[in-house]
C-alpha cells in the first residue's frame, strides 16, 4: 500500500521561490569583479534569476541543455543557477583554475550550449572558445559601462539582457529526478569525470546541510561562502543559505586575507566556509595586524585534513570553532563533519583534540562503511585502515557519459578512493587518498598525519609527504617542505618535532626544502605534481 501524501516533486527552484516568499528582503552582498560592494536581497535576486531564465528560453534553451558558468561567488552566479536550473536547463560550474586543455575537454564533454562568464575571465574564454564548437554564446556578467571590448563570437552583456528581459516565466514542471547541475572532478589522474546532481539529489543535500549537526543555518545567521561555487557547489551553501533566509556575503574575486577579513567584520559574518590554506592566510594577515574577529562564531573547513595547529589557533586566539567537514564533489559534497558528540564534548578541551582533528560523522541521509581490498568489511576499532564507501541519494551513482563505467558495489556503495579509520564513538578518520598512501614493510604509514604535524611547526608554510623507493622497506616517507618567506634551513628541527608525536617507523628518511609545493586546481596540495618534481629523487 502507498502513503497518501502530495507529490510536490523536489525541485530547487523551489527554495528560491521560498527565500522571496518568506525573507524577501534578506540581503546578499557581493564584492563585484569590476570592485564596489553591491547590495541584493532574495526578493530581487529571484526576480533576476527569472529574466535569466527568459533570456536562455528566447534562446531555445531546454530541458537537459547544459549552460556552464565561469565565475566567482556573487549574487550574479546565484542568479545564473536558479534561472538556468529552474527551467530545467543543466548549470555546469566551471573551474577556472583547472588549465585550459582541461578546461576545453570539459566544455566539449558536456556540450555546454552558453557560457555564463565574468570578466576576469573574458581573457582565458577567448583563448579556449574556438577550440569549443558547441558554444553558441557567451554572456558577460557585467554592465554595460564595463563591457569589454573582446574578440569573443556573440557575446552578449549581461545587464542589458536582463533589462531587456521579463520576470514572466514558469518554474519546475518537471520530474525531481531531473539533471540539475554538472561539475567535474579536477581529474588527479586521467581526464576529469563529471558528476551530475538531480534536482532531487540537490534538495535533499539542502536538508542535510540544514541538519544542526552540520551547517544549521538560521535567518539571524550571517554566510561567507569563501569555497567557490565552482567547487562542490559551495559545499551547499548556494542553496542552504536561501533555504534557511540566512543572510549571504559573496567574496567575488577577492580571498586573500585582507579582502575576506574586511568582510568578515563589515558585514558581520558569523559563518564561514573554506578550505585549509584560505584560513591559513587569514590567519597570517591577522596576526601581522593584531587583528579581532568580533562576529565569527564558527568556520567550516574542509577540502583537505585540517591541521591542530589551524584549529587551535582560531580557538584560542580568536575565539571561534572550526568544524572539519569531509566530502567530495562525488557526494554533493557533505560527507561527515567533525561536530563533538555529548560524551566527546564533556572531555578537556586537549583531549577533545583527538577527535577534532578528525573528519566525524555523516548526517542522515549518508552511509559510510570501510572495506579492504578483497571486499570484506572492517571494524570500526579506530586502528584498522579500509577504504571508504559511501551511499545514499546525494551520493554519484555513475559519472556522466558513463565515462568510468560501474562505479559502485554490489551493495550500492561509492569507493571514495579514501582510505581511513572509523572508531568506537563513529568518528570517521582519513588516513590518506588511496594513491598517496606510503607502503613500508607491508604496513601503511599516513601521510596526512605527518603533514598535519610538520605544519605546526612555526617556520613551515606548507608540508607534504610522499614515498620515496627502498630497497629493504619498499617505500619509506619523505617530507618535503615549503619554508615561510625568510626562515633558514635545518633538518634535524623539524624530525625534532615529529619525534614524540609519530611512531618511530613513521620518521621520515629525509627533510627535502623546496621553494614551491604546488596547489590544485581546488586550492589543495598537489601530491601527482610533489611527486613528480621529486622523481629524481633517491634517498640519502
Ligand atoms: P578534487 O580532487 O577535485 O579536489 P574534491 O574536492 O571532490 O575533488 O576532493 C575530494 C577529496 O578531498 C576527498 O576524496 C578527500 O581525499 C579529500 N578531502 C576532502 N575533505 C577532506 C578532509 N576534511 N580531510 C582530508 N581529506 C579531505
Amino acid at each position: 500500500m502507498l502513503g497518501l501524501m502530495q507529490d510536490w516533486p523536489l525541485t530547487v527552484d523551489k527554495i528560491l521561490d521560498h527565500a522571496k516568499n518568506w525573507h524577501p528582503q534578506r540581503e546578499v552582498v557581493t564584492r563585484s569583479v569590476e570592485g564596489p560592494i553591491v547590495r541584493s536581497t532574495y526578493g530581487e535576486i529571484h526576480g533576476r534569476a527569472k529574466r535569466v531564465s527568459n533570456v536562455l528560453k528566447s534562446w531555445d534553451v531546454k530541458v537537459g541543455d547544459r549552460v556552464a558558468t565561469l565565475a566567482w561567488n556573487t549574487g550574479r552566479h546565484i542568479e545564473a543557477w536558479y534561472g538556468i536550473m529552474g527551467i530545467g536547463a543543466v548549470c555546469h560550474t566551471l573551474n577556472p583554475r583547472l588549465f585550459p586543455e582541461q578546461l576545453i575537454y570539459i566544455i566539449n564533454h558536456a556540450e555546454d550550449r552558453i557560457i555564463f562568464v565574468d570578466l576576469t575571465f573574458v581573457p582565458l574564454l577567448e583563448a579556449i572558445l574556438p577550440h569549443c564548437p558547441t558554444v553558441e554564446r557567451v554572456v558577460v556578467m557585467t554592465d554595460q559601462w564595463n563591457m569589454p571590448a573582446t574578440k569573443l563570437p556573440r557575446a552578449e552583456c549581461y545587464e542589458q539582457l536582463l533589462e531587456e528581459s521579463s520576470e514572466d516565466v514558469e518554474w519546475g514542471g518537471f520530474e525531481e529526478q531531473t539533471a540539475c547541475g554538472l561539475c567535474y572532478t579536477s581529474g588527479t589522474t586521467g581526464n576529469p569525470k563529471g558528476v551530475l546532481y538531480s534536482h532531487r539529489s540537490n534538495f535533499l543535500h539542502t536538508l542535510v546541510t540544514l541538519q544542526a549537526t552540520i551547517m544549521g543555518a538560521t535567518p539571524d545567521e550571517v554566510i561567507l561562502p569563501v569555497v567557490p561555487m565552482f567547487h562542490a557547489n559551495a559545499w551547499g551553501i548556494a542553496f542552504s543559505g536561501p533555504a534557511a533566509g540566512s543572510k549571504l556575503v559573496m567574496p567575488g574575486a577577492q580571498m586573500d586575507g585582507a579582502s575576506i577579513y574586511e568582510l568578515l567584520e563589515s558585514e558581520k559574518v558569523t559563518f564561514s566556509a573554506a578550505v585549509p590554506t584560505v584560513w591559513q592566510g587569514l590567519l597570517a594577515y591577522m596576526r601581522e595586524n593584531s587583528l579581532k574577529l568580533s562576529t565569527v562564531k564558527k568556520v567550516l573547513i574542509g577540502g583537505s585534513a585540517v591541521p591542530e595547529s589551524l584549529i587551535r589557533a582560531f580557538n584560542d586566539e580568536f575565539g571561534v570553532e572550526v568544524f572539519q567537514g569531509w566530502g567530495m564533489t562525488e557526494t554533493s559534497p557533505v560527507g561527515t563533519l567533525s561536530r563533538l558528540t555529548p560524551e566527546l564534548s564533556a572531555l578537556p578541551y586537549d583531549e577533545q583534540m583527538k577527535w577534532r582533528i578528525k573528519q566525524g560523522m555523516p548526517p542522515l541521509g549518508v552511509e559510510l562503511k570501510l572495506k579492504n581490498y578483497a571486499g570484506q568489511e572492517m571494524p570500526h576499532d579506530g586502528k584498522t585502515y579500509g577504504r571508504l564507501m559511501v551511499r545514499g541519494p546525494t551520493i554519484a551513482g555513475g559519472y556522466f557519459k558513463d565515462e568510468g563505467g560501474k562505479i559502485l558495489d554490489n551493495e550500492g556503495f561509492f569507493d571514495t578512493g579514501d582510505v581511513s579509520t572509523i572508531d568506537s564513538y563513529g568518528f570517521m578518520q582519513i588516513t590518506d587518498r588511496a594513491k598517496d598512501v606510503i607502503k613500508s614493510g607491508g604496513e601503511w604509514i599516513s601521510s596526512i598525519d605527518i603533514e598535519n604535524i610538520s605544519v605546526g611547526h612555526p617556520k613551515v608554510e606548507l608540508a607534504a609527504v610522499i614515498g620515496a623507493a627502498h630497497p629493504k622497506w619498499d617505500e619509506r616517507p619523505v617530507l618535503v617542505i615549503k619554508l615561510k618567506p625568510g626562515e633558514t634551513e635545518n633538518k634535524q628541527e623539524h624530525l625534532d618535532f615529529l619525534q614524540g608525536k609519530i611512531a618511530k617507523w613513521w620518521m621520515p628518511d629525509d627533510v627535502v626544502f623546496v621553494d614551491d609545493i604546488p596547489l590544485g586546481a581546488t586550492g589543495k596540495i598537489d601530491k601527482k605534481l610533489v611527486r613528480e618534481r621529486m622523481k629524481d629523487y633517491v634517498l640519502p
